[in-house]
């Protein structure tokens, strides 16, 4: 048999493709990317509007406590000494997030960690009967009482998903930390920042030595690309690989409005979250603060959250219990057939930061190579 022209052909030049290409390359193995954007990079892309990296797809802070990951992608690219510390306004009102001594002051009044805890304990209290909270409001009410879940927490999550607090599941409110220091550092992983220069760089270091193709949808030309390789790693959604055969996956899509304004510091701040369920988007983004920018101009983005619907583009994985039973199915499915892969925040239906990504890429590295 003739041998093939590519050992992957890679279907995603997102984060998830391009640190397995990079793995491939090195193995002495040859891959083709194709996109069907008309850029690398997936959502961490970033376009240069005058040296400022605009986030094209949402703030985007690398984050980890994983050292093999870190160690990793600053092989490939420096990082700088930004540190996430996110503002909410609810009200005209700014709150420090997380929520921690700052956010308890502004709140309250109060001055103390102990003071604090008491007055969380007393907010509390009223809410002691929930045994095991059965959707996210029971565990917001449990976990920080009645006056931080409506100026904080409410409004935004209702409008991020989409529903009622009462028909969301409990763990997403788990992710965000809570603490009795003024310190408004938004994540406790040991490593944090954002890549000197933009992510771009950081996908292309990745990509080197690999062929790209972009504006390549591969359904349109399946046959053909996969004429191309011997075997496929596909990151894009599961459900459209099989045709939807068991049904569709729901997703929660989001709509970004750019804009720049001539002024040097529009916010001063990189996010502001805006807690309002009466306000349409969730956060306000001025891209330059994560360079610590010194343009005469800025550029910021507001988040809207948005219903999804085929063909939008699938941000968010919902990953309730019927969707992750849908999930399990295409998942049994994906692991009988020799020769594809699946990997990455769209083929494995997962909520992934950027380092359980890269952490995943390697892993699926690691065990084809
Ligand atoms: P993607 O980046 O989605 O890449 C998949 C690629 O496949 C896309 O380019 C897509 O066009 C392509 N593709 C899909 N189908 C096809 C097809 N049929 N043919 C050709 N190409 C196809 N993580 C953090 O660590 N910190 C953050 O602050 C953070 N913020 C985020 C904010 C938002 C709004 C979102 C949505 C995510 C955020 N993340 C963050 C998560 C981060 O974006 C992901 O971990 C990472 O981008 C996942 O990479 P991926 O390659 O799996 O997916
Ligand atoms: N959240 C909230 N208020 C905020 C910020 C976040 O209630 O000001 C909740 C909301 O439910 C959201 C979840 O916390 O879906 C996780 O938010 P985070 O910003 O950590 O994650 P991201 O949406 O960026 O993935």
């Amino acid at each position: 048999m003739p041998m093939k022209e590519y050992d992957y052909l890679v279907v995603g030049a997102g984060l998830f493709g391009a640190v397995f290409v990079r793995q491939a390359i090195d193995a002495g193995k040859r891959c083709l990317v194709v996109d069907r954007r008309n850029h690398i990079g997936g959502n961490i892309y970033c376009e240069d509007v005058d040296g400022i990296h605009v986030h094209q797809y949402g703030a985007h802070i690398f984050h980890t406590d994983n050292k093999e990951v870190w160690d990793y992608v600053n092989r490939f690219v420096a990082f700088n000494r930004y540190t996430n510390s996110p503002l909410a306004n609810y009200k005209g009102v700014l709150y420090n997030l997380p929520f921690n001594m700052n956010t308890f002051n502004k709140l309250w009044g109060v001055n103390t960690p102990q003071e604090a805890k008491d007055k969380i304990e007393e907010q509390r209290r009223e809410y002691a009967h929930i045994q095991s909270p059965a959707n996210l409001e029971e565990q917001a009410l449990t976990l920080c009482g009645n006056d931080i879940y409506q100026k904080l927490i409410k409004g935004y999550t209702e409008k991020q998903w989409g529903r009622p607090a009462t028909e969301l599941p409990a763990f997403i409110i788990r992710r965000l930390p809570f603490r009795f220091v003024y310190d408004n550092n938004y994540f406790n992983d040991e490593y944090q920042g954002i890549p000197k220069g933009g992510y771009n760089k950081l996908i292309e270091n990745l990509l080197e030595g690999a062929d790209v193709r972009l504006n390549t949808n591969y359904f349109s030309d399946r046959q053909a690309l996969n004429a191309l390789a011997d075997k496929i790693l596909f990151t894009g959604c599961i459900d459209e690989f099989y045709d939807f055969c068991f049904g569709h996956l729901e997703y929660r899509s989001l709509r970004f409005e750019h804009e720049r304004l001539e002024v040097d510091n529009y916010q001063g701040n990189a996010v502001i979250n805006y807690c309002e369920r009466e306000i349409p988007y969730t956060r306000v983004i001025e891209h330059k603060h994560f360079e610590l920018g010194k343009q005469p101009h800025t550029v910021i983005t507001r988040e809207y959250p948005a219903d999804f619907t085929l063909g939008d583009e699938p941000y968010y994985p919902v990953n309730d219990e019927k969707n992750m039973q849908l999930y399990e199915k295409y998942k049994e499915m994906a692991t009988s057939v020799p020769g594809i892969l699946f990997g990455g925040r769209l083929a494995q239906y997962a909520y992934f930061d950027m380092d359980d990504t890269v952490a995943a890429a390697l892993l699926l590295a690691q065990n084809e190579l």
